[in-house]
């Protein structure tokens, strides 16, 4: 890849340095630098070093490819206001001709009839809606949210409660062991060693914690057979030919092991307890750290007047304590993926408009439940695929600001709609009782459409408030390689 390239595909740098702009994908305005192991984009530019980049996915594949099939889906799954504002359209049309017609009977004035028939227009709402949606997705998609429809983006806009997933969405899903507390005659290594093993194939931020402290410690793992996740829960399989269970509490006990009590009541970590042929090993204390921008985020939400939920498969006791910091509105805690699904449904029937934030398999029902599923740049394939809106890297603070998208795309249609039936009102009834010539119908009809048109059109334009946002949301994201996956 050399200086001043565009990169052609999505991939990891194998050797070189340089900086690129890639602002096109992430909506950050400085040029971010590249050094072995950080992944590239395609459609972004490559600044100034030369770059060996290893392919990862080319095509519609890419992120560069995603947010064009977003935009290209958006524009088939039709936002109901579209459809609307069509119906609206066809209407005014009639309703000019109606008392085009009327003006001709009565009058008598062919100047007139042409005057009302010129006057009226639709433009702004025919055409201003799909303009201010488009433009609404393309704005969203700059600022690293790509809204894999016209629909969500008109949900987002009547958003009133956000239900939020715990671990790997609130917290950086990047958690380190704290604590390795065998029961007495066993070791600590030995307690290690079963866990990682049993946690080699999992895809939980819990599991990456373990398999670290494991690799940090240099232990050699074997592979576990019959390796099974109950998600929100934990895996059970064969370590060593030994029946073992690592996961909550509760799922111990429901495998039918017998745990000690707690060592401590610490609310701030989550414990893993591992098991192998049914006797208690010890557990693993595992914390992670909260978002940098979640209490920030939260805040904003509140002062949206939107509700915050909480919903996590971990303890009740951490559940608090993060929705104590957080001052979400709301925690539910040690639920099943079912029951975060249920959660939501609730919700919904209780006539709320949810949006659902989560990253994990266990999510993914819950994201697909709610109006609107809103997925974490990290977060697992499944939940990904379940969401209707993909978060590029992981800033809480993005699923804030694609619903004040949301909500400015909905005024400026609104205030189009407003705006053209007063137009046509006005103008109709002036021109037809002779106010009006035609050339001045003319001019009312094209510059008043000039401005609805333009009014959807901002939502296109980039304010330098926007770049300082993406900017600043970028920094307090981790670094590049963390942002990977989308
Ligand atoms: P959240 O809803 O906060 O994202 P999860 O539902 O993913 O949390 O997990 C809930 C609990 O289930 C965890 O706190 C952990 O105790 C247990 N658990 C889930 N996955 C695993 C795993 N791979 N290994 C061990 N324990 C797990
Ligand atoms: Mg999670």
């Amino acid at each position: 890849m050399r200086p001043g390239g565009r990169v052609p595909v999505d991939g990891l740098v194998t050797s070189g340095q340089s900086f690129i702009d890639q602002a096109a994908i992430t909506g950050e305005s400085m040029p971010v630098e590249k050094v072995p192991g950080a992944r590239v984009y395609a459609g972004t530019v490559n600044q100034s070093g030369v770059l060996e980049i290893q392919t990862e996915t080319v095509g519609r594949e890419t992120a560069f490819g995603k947010i064009i099939e977003a935009v290209e889906n958006a524009e088939r799954s039709r936002a109901p206001v579209q459809r609307t504002a069509d119906r609206l359209a066809g209407y005014l049309v009639y309703f000019a001709l109606a008392c085009a017609l009327l003006t001709l009977i009565f009058t008598h004035n062919a100047r007139s009839t042409i005057s009302v028939v010129i006057v009226a227009g639709a433009c702004g709402i025919a055409a201003g809606t799909p303009l201010a949606i488009l433009g609404a997705i393309g704005r969203a998609a700059r600022y690293g949210a790509i809204v894999k429809g016209g629909l969500y983006m008109e949900t987002l806009s009547k958003v009133d409660t956000v239900v939020l997933d715990k671990t790997g969405t609130l917290t950086l899903g990047n958690p380190e062991i704290v604590s390795i507390d065998p029961v007495q005659g066993v070791e600590r290594e030995r307690l290690l060693l079963v866990a990682a093993s049993a946690e080699r194939y999992s895809e939980h931020p819990l599991a990456r914690a373990i398999l670290k402290t494991a690799n940090d410690a240099s232990l050699s793992l074997v592979d576990p057979e019959g390796f099974s996740y109950t998600p929100g829960k934990g895996i059970s399989c064969r370590v060593e030919a030994e029946e073992t269970v690592v996961g909550t509490r509760a799922f111990l006990l429901e495998c039918g092991v017998e745990v000690s009590a707690p060592t401590t009541d610490d609310d701030s970590s989550t414990e893993i307890s591992v098991a192998q042929g049914r006797i208690h090993l010890g557990s693993l204390r595992i914390a992670d750290v909260l978002r940098p921008e979640a209490v920030e985020a939260v805040r904003a939400l509140k002062d949206m007047s939107i509700r915050t939920v909480l919903l996590t498969g971990d303890a009740v006791s951490i559940g608090l304590a993060v929705g104590h910091q957080l001052e979400v509105d709301e925690v539910e805690a040690e639920l099943l993926p079912q029951q975060k699904l249920d959660r939501v449904r609730t919700l919904r029937g209780a006539g709320k408009t949810v949006v659902m934030v989560g990253d994990g398999i266990n999510d993914a029902p819950a994201l697909m439940e709610a109006n609107v599923g809103i997925a974490m740049g990290s977060g697992t394939e499944v939940a990904r695929e379940s969401a209707n809106v993909l978060l590029l890297g992981n800033d809480l603070l993005k699923v804030v600001e694609v619903i004040k998208i949301a909500r400015w795309c909905n005024r400026i249609i609104m205030f189009n709609f407003a705006g053209t039936l007063v137009v046509d009102a006005v103008g109709v009834g002036l021109a037809a009782f002779g106010f009006l010539n035609p050339v001045l119908a003319a001019l009312i009809h094209v510059s008043s459409e000039l401005i609805f048109i333009l009014n959807s059109a901002r939502l296109l334009s980039r304010s330098s408030k926007e770049s300082r946002l993406a900017t600043l949301g970028d920094k307090m994201t981790l670094p590049p390689a963390e942002r990977a996956a989308v």
